[in-house]
C-alpha cells in the first residue's frame, strides 16, 4: 500500500510541478533515498529535465518486481507462483477464508524450488501480496481478470433443505466450521502440481463452478466446486496426492463427505458419496479409491460435487484438469 500512496503522490506533485511551476521538494521527500538524483533535480528548472529525472527516481525508488506466475490472476483461480531464492511472498489475512479478517499479513509457504500457490477468490477485484527479501519489502496490488458465470436453476429440491429451520441452520454452520477449521493447518510434504479428473467415469458436468444458483426460484451463493455426474456406486479416485483431513457420515448439505488436503493450504472436497473407503489421517496417492458416487445430503440426483480451495479460498476444479 505504501509504495502506491508513493505514487499517487509523485504523479500529483509531478502535476504541480508542470501545471503550476512550484517548488519540486515535496516530491523528493519521497525519495530521500535517491540523493544524489535529487540535489541535481532541484537545481534543474527545465520541465523537460524534470520529467526525465522524475523518471529515474521512480525506476531506481522501485526494486524491480521479481515474482512470476504461471497464468493470469483470474477470478475463481488457483495459481501457481515463482519467487527468487530468499524471497518470501505474504497476503494480508483477510483475503484468506480461515475466519480471520484482519489485515495482518499471512506468509505463503514456498517449496524447496521457490514456487508458491495462490487461491484468487470468484468475486475478487484486485490481489495484494509483499515481497520480503532480508530487510527490503516491496507491495504491489495485482488487478484481477473477470469471467463470466452461468446461472443455474435447481428445482424440486425438499424445501426443507433449500430454507432450512433453525435446528437444521444451526447443523449447517456446525458443520462447515468443523470443515474450516480442518482447512486451517496444511501440510508442505509435497507440491500439489498435477491433478486429474475424480470421476473419469463421469457422464456429464451437471454444474460448473461459480455458477449463481436459483434453488427452487430462491438465489443462492455462486456454486462452490464442480459437479460430476454419474451413476450411484461410480469409483471416485484421488486427484493428487494427499492426507485425508476429515470424513463425515452425514452433513446436512452434502451427506457423505471427505476432505483431502494436498499441502501449501490446497484442500478437495468429495460430496453426496453413496460410501467412503478412505480413514482420517490416511494417506493416498493420485488415482487411489477414496469412495463412490451417490446421492447423500442435498442433491437431486446422484454425483460428485468436488470443490478445490487454497486456505478456504474457493477456486474452480475444472481449472486444474
Ligand atoms: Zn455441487
Amino acid at each position: 500500500m505504501k509504495n502506491n500512496h508513493n505514487v499517487i503522490t509523485f504523479f500529483k506533485e509531478l502535476y504541480k510541478v508542470i501545471t503550476q511551476n512550484i517548488s519540486n521538494y515535496k516530491v523528493y521527500t519521497y525519495f530521500y533515498s535517491n540523493n544524489n538524483v535529487i540535489t541535481y533535480f532541484k537545481n534543474n528548472h527545465n520541465v523537460i529535465t524534470k520529467i526525465i529525472l522524475y523518471y529515474i527516481v521512480i525506476t531506481f525508488s522501485f526494486p524491480a518486481w521479481s515474482l512470476s506466475f504461471n497464468s493470469d490472476l483470474t477470478e475463481g483461480s488457483l495459481i501457481f507462483g515463482q519467487l527468487d531464492p530468499g524471497e518470501t511472498v505474504f497476503i494480508e489475512e483477510s483475503d484468506l477464508n480461515i475466519g480471520k479478517n484482519s489485515n495482518n499479513l499471512f506468509q505463503i509457504h514456498k517449496d524447496k524450488n521457490n514456487r508458491f500457490i495462490i487461491g484468487i477468490p470468484q468475486d475478487a477485484k484486485e490481489i495484494t501480496l509483499t515481497i520480503k527479501n532480508g530487510s527490503t519489502s516491496k507491495t504491489k496490488t495485482f488487478p484481477v481478470k473477470h469471467r463470466s458465470w452461468d446461472e443455474d436453476y435447481v428445482t424440486g429440491l425438499p424445501s426443507a433443505k433449500v430454507n432450512p429451520n433453525p435446528a437444521n441452520q444451526k447443523r449447517i454452520t456446525d458443520e462447515s466450521l468443523q470443515m474450516r477449521r480442518a482447512r486451517q493447518n496444511s501440510n508442505y510434504a509435497s507440491f500439489p502440481e498435477k491433478w486429474t479428473c475424480p470421476v473419469p467415469e463421469h457422464t456429464r458436468i451437471s454444474s460448473r463452478f461459480g455458477s449463481r444458483r436459483i434453488l427452487n426460484n430462491v438465489k443462492k451463493q455462486g456454486h462452490s466446486g464442480t459437479d460430476l455426474a454419474a451413476p450411484v456406486g461410480t469409483p471416485v479416485l484421488a486427484p493428487a496426492d494427499g492426507k485425508v483431513a476429515l470424513i463425515h457420515p452425514d452433513m446436512f448439505l452434502t451427506g457423505k463427505t471427505i476432505l483431502i488436503d494436498h499441502g501449501f493450504g490446497v484442500f478437495s472436497s468429495y460430496s453426496h458419496l453413496n460410501s467412503i473407503n478412505v480413514k482420517l489421517n490416511q494417506t493416498v496417492k493420485s488415482g487411489d479409491l477414496l469412495g463412490t458416487v451417490g446421492q447423500t445430503g442435498r442433491a437431486t440426483g446422484p454425483h460428485l460435487h468436488w470443490t478445490i480451495t487454497w486456505y478456504g479460498v474457493r477456486v474452480n476444479p475444472e481449472d486444474l484438469i
